[in-house]
């Protein structure tokens, strides 16, 4: 078995132990396999053994796999970074947009969501520690851009999507998903079609589950460290 077949394999028992210890099933949390800077050869790999979601920072490099692997059914979230110019392709071929700060990028998106497919789901982006140079709305403007964002008509309000300032200690990385956790239900309460807390990456995707994530976002724990970082 290649490596990162293997790699998924160990991800996938992660995932699992950790729901385990949270007494929570193990389908209640969903695997995005984050593919940035990873050729489309590689994400084929775990495509094959199952995997069918994949996360994309940067436009142009997703559009190429996003192509390339057009002969399987995969669901593709965008998680950067988003430019004006850049909705129209976004709004056409991705299924979700995770990266949501703004009500401006939301109007455009909705706008230009092609009519024969489905609505474009979506999960605003919480800078949840209030972090001054870090992209996201803060926690006490999320219901605001919510209720936005639920008026538009091509676009499915489904969470929030969480990176948490960078931290060794323990009880400010879990104090931050429990906030970020309390938030959830606050507006999960709110709108029915709120079900997702992307939360956790490859370094705290078990302290993340243990506090109430649905979908952690995994990287470097899958395909491996990234040495280069390409451009828009
Ligand atoms: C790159 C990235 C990840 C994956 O991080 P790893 O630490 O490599 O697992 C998750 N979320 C976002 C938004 C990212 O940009």
């Amino acid at each position: 078995m290649t490596e990162i077949k293997t790699q998924l394999h160990t991800v996938l028992d992660t995932i699992k132990s950790a729901t385990n210890k949270a007494q929570r099933p193990h389908q209640s949390v969903q695997l995005l396999a984050v593919s940035k800077t990873w050729p489309a050869d590689d994400l084929r790999k775990i495509a094959e053994m199952g995997q069918h979601c994949f996360g994309e920072n940067y436009l142009q490099e997703a559009l190429t796999k996003i192509a390339a692997l057009s002969d399987l059914d995969l669901e593709w979230h965008f998680i950067g970074p988003i430019q004006s110019n850049k909705t129209k392709d976004i709004a056409a071929h991705f299924d979700w947009v995770q990266s949501i700060d703004r009500i401006k990028i939301a109007r455009r998106l909705s706008d230009q969501r092609p009519l024969n497919v489905d609505k474009l789901n979506i999960c605003i982006q919480v800078n949840i520690d209030d972090e001054a140079s870090k992209s996201g709305v803060n926690s006490d403007e999320v219901l605001n851009l919510a209720e936005q964002i639920s008026q538009l008509d091509n676009l499915e309000l489904r969470g929030l999507m969480i990176i948490p300032q960078k931290t060794d200690d323990v009880q400010k990385q879990q104090s931050s998903f429990h906030k970020a956790q309390a938030l959830f239900s606050q507006l999960a309460a709110l709108y029915p079609s709120v079900d997702t807390l992307s939360m956790g990456m490859s370094g705290d995707m078990e302290a993340a589950i243990a506090q109430g994530s649905t979908m952690v976002r995994i990287g470097t724990a899958l395909f491996g460290n990234r040495h280069t970082l390409t451009g828009q």
